[in-house]
């Protein structure tokens, strides 16, 4: 593999000063298929050093001191990535590892957090004001407990945020053109069923646009990349495309 290293970005995001941010493709790193090739996960079987490899031309694209991860379980835990957080966090070298989590939350400098991806979401907020920013990892199930919701509600709470002048975007992941779920009718509350576009198939990126909105976000804030991971397999990640594939990285911090 010799492509370079590529991420997408949002508009909406890069005008932030200080803030740098991106959603990383599947090209540029050094893992072999199918994990080819930027591969930023340690728990699909891929090789070790090959992650610590892609890992660290993340960071160094991003120009990050330090970057933070954590095993992603689903649920609606959030940890806050802070001088005084930072010593509990395992190291795993070139990155360190919060508890397990769904979503990350900085203020520092020099200090990125990273969501792992394959088609859920990445949705990154940022208060500009207030210095901080937040990678949530929202797949069907994070976006039934609304996690997305939950941390524009915790940046609130704790942070002193201010989620009217919150910017969110929400990056490559699986579309409405691919969202099929046929036990929807188990999984998914009958309040979330209005998102289907037709009988079975689910609008994600519009069922988060909806929970940020309703946490406070101003619908003009908030940029959907609309790309389709299942769609674009050669550039993107797909777990439902390919099964035993590897995942991308999100990445969000501040590097002033
Ligand atoms: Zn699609």
């Amino acid at each position: 593999m010799s492509e370079s290293i590529q991420f997408l970005t949002s508009t909406t995001l890069s005008s932030v000063p200080g803030l740098v941010h991106g959603f990383f493709t599947r090209s540029g790193g050094v893992s072999e298929p199918p994990y080819d090739s930027l591969n930023a996960s340690w728990s699909n079987g891929d090789s070790e050093q090959a992650v610590s490899e892609n890992l660290s031309r993340i960071m160094g694209t991003m120009r990050l001191d330090r970057l933070v991860s954590s095993r992603q379980v689903h649920a609606d835990t959030i940890n806050l990535v802070s001088e005084s957080t930072l010593p509990s966090f395992k190291s795993r070298s070139p990155i360190l590892l919060a508890d397990p989590g769904d979503a990350l939350v900085t203020g520092l400098s020099g200090t990125g957090v990273l969501i792992k991806i394959a088609d859920c979401q990445s949705v990154l907020l940022v208060d500009p004001e207030k210095h901080i920013a937040a990678n949530v990892h929202s797949g069907w199930r994070g976006s039934v407990q609304n996690i997305a919701g939950k941390t524009v509600e915790y940046l609130r709470e704790y942070l002193k945020c201010n989620p009217a002048r919150m910017l969110a975007a929400v990056g490559p992941s699986l579309g409405p053109c691919c969202a099929e779920y046929k036990n929807f009718q188990s999984e998914f509350p009958p309040e979330l069923w209005h998102f289907q576009t037709r009988p079975g198939y689910f609008d994600f990126w519009a069922m988060t646009r909806d929970q940020l909105v309703k946490s406070g976000v101003p619908d003009e804030n908030i940029d959907i990349l609309g790309r389709c991971t299942v769609c674009e397999k050669t550039m993107f990640f797909s777990y439902r495309g390919e099964r035993n594939t590897g995942r991308m990285a999100a990445v969000i911090g501040w590097n002033d």
